[in-house]
């Protein structure tokens, strides 16, 4: 082992002992999965595999008939505990996070801030789980709605966003008295011991249950074990169109529910009136930022053709000026892709595009970085290709810094490319016209579940719904009402007369 190595495996041992777990070295023979960071390219440890999916299924499941019947609001203080830990170790988990996935430091820490947020929203929530009372047509009956625990879930988590994601299900999950089962990527299985070990601490000082949350080790296959089992009652799945379309027939064969959170090709709007500086920077975070490893992240912009030529000059020089490096250094914006299957598509894409009549004005390489990064580290140089036209390789997602930008001529046009992909997450439009803004946003502008004027398609906070249409599943996570898909709904006629009328007048005897 170099020093350069052991200075990132030291990190993330003192974060895991900092957070009450130590860091994991499985037995070379036993199944495990690698831990190692895209920064040096270095495996950080061997995590030992979860081989008996089963029985942390019955633990959830024999957990879930307790918790069910605790009050919502005494639920909360379990999030309320984790709000606070989490604060604790914003530092330490955000560092961690930006070991295993890359992260820029202060997008690491936001990921723990996003973390911090979605408790705080739990803990209200937990006092605001409410039902309809709606009016009968029967004398001397009342109907109301209620709302109660669905079950055990299932949380299949994406390596971009290693913790927040595991964050907005299971806040939401526990505040609607349901357990929950985590398999966080196999390429982050270090922030999921950490998440664990913080939420176990949670569940301690406020008392519950540690089995309200349980996390299990693996690949696919151990998805997979989630996937078809009965007692799953919803699987919350985020990840690639690939995963989600392996994960939703199988759901749906036992009748399970599902919530997919799946890929996206987010799309970006230019107008001729749009402010040009707000504009670039908009653009820049969230094309390069996060190397381009974002859901949400740009991957088009359709300028129109009085002002591209401006745009991408401009473009093109911020991307020059990017610091690209590791991202635990202070000044870096643009880390690494997490492996070299990211890199693998990164270059595959190019040359397709190349194919499909696309020229490259910034970046299309790899970059070597120094410092303690090995061979098997992937920076990139954040890349903009200008497209002739919509093409095969615009209309699919690949998850590295690429951005592809298109012309339009007229308003109309312009929102039919924006809609012209499988995928329907994030999309914006950067104008000062507010015909334009408020078509965008119209039943007949944008067909994505995330659609922003004059701010980029990334970067959302918690309080709104989460999700998109078409090949990105449908899903809501997060904030407004989506914990209503934790939970089941009843509806209850309540008869407090002493005669028996039935609806619709129907006369029986
Ligand atoms: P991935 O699909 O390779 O893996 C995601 C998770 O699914 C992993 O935990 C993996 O082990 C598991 N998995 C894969 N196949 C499975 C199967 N058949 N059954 C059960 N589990 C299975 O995705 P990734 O490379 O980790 O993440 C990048 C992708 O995730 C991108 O497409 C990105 O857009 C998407 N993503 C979407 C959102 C969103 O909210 N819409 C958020 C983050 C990432």
């Amino acid at each position: 082992m170099t020093t350069a190595q052991t200075t990132v495996t030291d990190r993330a041992r003192r974060i895991l002992e900092a957070v009450g777990t130590t860091l994991p070295d499985a037995d070379p023979s036993a199944e495990a999965v690698i831990a190692r960071s895209p920064i040096t390219g270095e495996t950080i440890a061997r995590v030992p595999a979860t081989t008996d999916v089963d029985a942390v299924i019955a633990r959830a499941q024999q957990a879930f008939t307790t918790w069910r019947s605790v009050p919502a609001p005494v639920r909360g203080a379990v999030v309320r505990e984790l709000g606070e830990l989490l604060r604790e170790h914003k530092a330490d988990l955000g560092e961690l996070v930006s070991i295993e996935a890359g992260k820029i430091r202060s997008e690491g820490l936001g990921e723990v801030q996003e973390m911090i947020d979605i408790c705080d929203f739990g803990v209200g929530l937990s006092r605001q789980l409410y039902g309809l009372t709606i009016a009968t047509e029967r004398p001397g009956h009342r109907m109301m709605e209620q709302w109660h625990p669905l079950g055990p879930i299932a949380v299949i988590t994406a390596f971009n966003f290693p913790v927040a994601v595991w964050s907005w299900n299971t806040v939401l999950a526990l505040v609607s008295g349901d357990t929950v089962v985590w398999k966080p990527s196999e390429k982050t299985p270090l922030t999921g011991l950490a998440v664990q070990a913080i939420m176990e601490e949670a569940a301690r000082r406020a008392g519950a249950d540690p089995a309200i949350a349980q996390l299990v080790i693996g690949d696919r296959a151990v998805g997979e074990a989630l996937v078809d089992d009965t007692r799953i009652a919803l699987v919350s799945a985020t990840g690639s169109t690939r995963m989600g379309a392996q994960v939703a027939p199988r759901v749906a064969a036992r009748f399970g529910r599902v919530l997919l959170e799946l890929g996206g090709n987010n799309a970006a709007i230019v107008a001729p009136s749009a402010d040009i500086d707000l504009t670039v920077r908009g653009l820049v975070f969230s094309a390069a930022g996060t190397a381009g490893q974002r859901c949400t992240s740009l991957r088009r912009v359709i300028a129109h053709e009085s002002i591209a030529d401006e745009l991408v000059e401009r473009l093109a020089k911020a991307y020059a000026s990017l610091p690209i490096g590791s991202p635990l250094e202070a000044d870096t914006l643009v880390g690494p892709l997490i492996d070299q299957q990211a890199y693998n598509g990164f270059t595959a894409a190019l040359s397709a595009a190349a194919e499909q009549g696309g020229s490259i004005v910034a970046g299309g390489d790899r970059v070597a970085v120094g410092g303690d990064s090995g061979d098997d580290a992937y920076y990139v140089h954040p890349t903009i290709v200008r497209m002739p036209e919509q093409s095969a390789v615009v209309r699919s997602e690949t998850f590295a810094p690429i951005l592809y930008v298109l012309t339009y001529s007229d308003f109309d046009e312009a929102i039919a490319l924006n809609n012209d992909v499988p995928q329907g997450l994030s999309s914006s439009v950067f104008t000062t016209d507010l015909r334009e803004a408020e078509r965008f946003l119209s039943a007949s502008g944008s067909d994505c579940g995330i659609a922003n004027v004059n701010i980029g398609p990334s970067g959302a906070e918690i309080g709104g719904a989460f999700g998109g249409e078409k090949e990105t599943g449908g899903g809501r996570e997060s904030g407004s009402d989506a914990w209503r898909g934790y939970m089941r709904r009843t509806t209850n006629t309540v008869n407090y007369s002493s005669e028996l009328p039935l609806a619709q007048g129907v006369q029986f005897g």
